[in-house]
């Protein structure tokens, strides 16, 4: 399988056969967030893109080493530290807290590291000074400019000198020219990093520069991102690897599209916000994984309410599969494992540059015509035919990862406050109250059962 996955590479443009550079490791490096807010849907979008990523590089045999940053020092951080008058590292600290904590919800696997930006200051310092050394840098006013006009250096990656458009005034010689440290100024305050150009910070794109090429070294296979981070992010933050090494810094560069919100863009300056914590009051986390996952990474979606409602039922459907046919959920290795067809398209789909509608497609065919054939035999399923059944629901999971297993809660919260005011309700004996929500919860689409046990969840059918 290992030689048919292919990617589209922003690159080319193309769809191309991935191949790793050393075959013993996958090297693969996400731009991670800027942790002065909750992150939001849109934000997630791209973190579950880097997850299905990983794991289909793993179906497929790769073992993958995965950085991904954390932006701790910014602008919009300083910002917010001096207009609510606390230390940065009081709203990096929440701010990273809550990403970790949602990103761990969603089912993403953890990546091989997490790279915080001020623990590598040291670092970007001397990329900044080996940059000025070898002339591709300049320094005006205690600020550190790239130089994109160095004969020796291929800028244009995604785009031309000439398509740069930024402010005339800048101190920079050329509009394409980027900063590398930015010095300090006034509404810094006392966030500041000694540099031998003076006092100041390193900017963005040095950040990702020297965390990718310094954990994962200056020839990468896989760089993963939004769309929006191509230009300049990306180019900036390629040009100054390979100013200084002679490989190319990235093989494969794979960008996700935006989650659209009544088509804007969802972001925050837009005030589009759609926190996790907000959606799950209504939905489950699995529901909200599998919408992210449910359109290609590469179309554009608009977030809908009745998308998230048509995820829930898809899972709905799922799990009443495996009531009806008795299956047991469990993350088996699929290493040496002996496909069937079926699930070889479902694989196909995925290494076609990540199609996961098609391989949704696939799955759903299959629980369909499985139904048909043995709905009415449920209960004397032939062994084989639960294996089959049991794997291809298992190796679904193990790519979109949306059936909850027993140990965590599988009803959405709201649905699971109301269940333990019914619980209450009726330790009081106010059966009045218990019907009440009852009827609340059959509205839901769930049915309640009571037993000596206590009470029991049905979805309904
Ligand atoms: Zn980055």
């Amino acid at each position: 399988m290992k030689n048919n996955l292919k990617f589209h590479n922003s690159i080319s443009g193309k769809k191309e056969t991935f191949k790793p550079i050393d075959n013993s490791q996958v090297l693969l490096y996400g731009c991670g967030p800027t942790v002065y807010d909750s992150p939001h849907l849109g934000n997630f979008r791209t973190f579950v893109f880097y997850d299905l990523t990983i794991r289909v590089l793993e179906l497929n045999d790769f073992s993958v080493k995965s950085i991904i940053n954390i932006t701790d020092i910014d602008d919009k951080i300083i910002s917010r530290a001096n207009s609510e008058k606390i230390a940065i590292n009081e709203i990096t600290d929440k701010y990273e807290s809550v990403f970790i904590e949602q990103w761990n919800k969603l089912k993403n696997q953890p990546p091989t590291q997490f790279i915080r930006a001020t623990d590598n200051i040291t670092k970007m310092i001397s990329f900044i000074g080996h940059l000025l050394d070898e002339n591709f840098a300049y320094v005006v006013n205690r600020s550190v400019y790239f130089d994109s006009r160095n004969p020796k250096i291929n800028y244009e990656k995604f785009v031309s000198v000439e398509e740069v458009n930024e402010d005339q005034n800048s101190e920079k010689k050329y509009q394409s020219d980027f900063a590398l440290w930015k010095a300090w100024k006034k509404e810094d305050k006392e966030i500041f990093w000694d540099s031998p150009w003076g006092q100041g910070r390193p900017a963005w794109h040095t950040e990702c520069a020297v965390i990718a090429s310094n954990y994962l070294g200056n020839s990468i296979d896989i760089h993963c991102g939004g769309i929006d981070l191509k230009f300049p992010h990306h180019q900036n933050e390629s040009v100054q690897v390979e100013a200084l090494s002679e490989d190319i810094f990235t093989k494969y560069w794979l960008h996700s599209e935006h989650l659209l919100f009544e088509d804007d863009k969802m972001s925050k300056s837009l005030g589009n916000i759609l926190s996790i914590q907000s959606l799950e009051k209504e939905f489950s986390i699995e529901s909200i994984r599998l919408f992210l996952m449910s359109s290609h990474y590469r179309s554009k979606i608009s977030f809908n309410r009745n998308l998230l409602i048509e995820s829930q039922k898809m899972i709905s459907k799922i799990e009443r599969f495996i009531d009806n046919f008795n299956l047991r959920l469990s993350s088996p290795s699929f290493k040496n494992y002996d496909f069937t067809n079926q699930e070889i398209d479902f694989i196909n789909a995925l290494n076609d540059d990540l199609n996961t509608p098609k391989a949704l497609g696939v799955f759903f065919n299959f629980l369909n015509e499985f139904n048909k054939k043995n709905i009415s035999s449920s209960n004397n399923l032939h062994n084989s035919e639960r294996y089959k059944a049991e794997s291809f629901v298992n190796l679904f999971n193990s790519i979109f990862q949306c059936l909850s297993d027993s140990s965590s809660n599988p009803f959405p919260e709201n649905v699971q406050k109301l269940l333990e005011s019914r619980e209450l309700a009726r330790n009081k004996k106010n059966w009045e109250l218990s019907d009440q929500i009852r009827e609340k919860l059959s509205e839901l689409g769930w049915n309640v059962e009571d037993s000596s046990q206590g009470q029991k969840l049905i979805r309904k059918k």
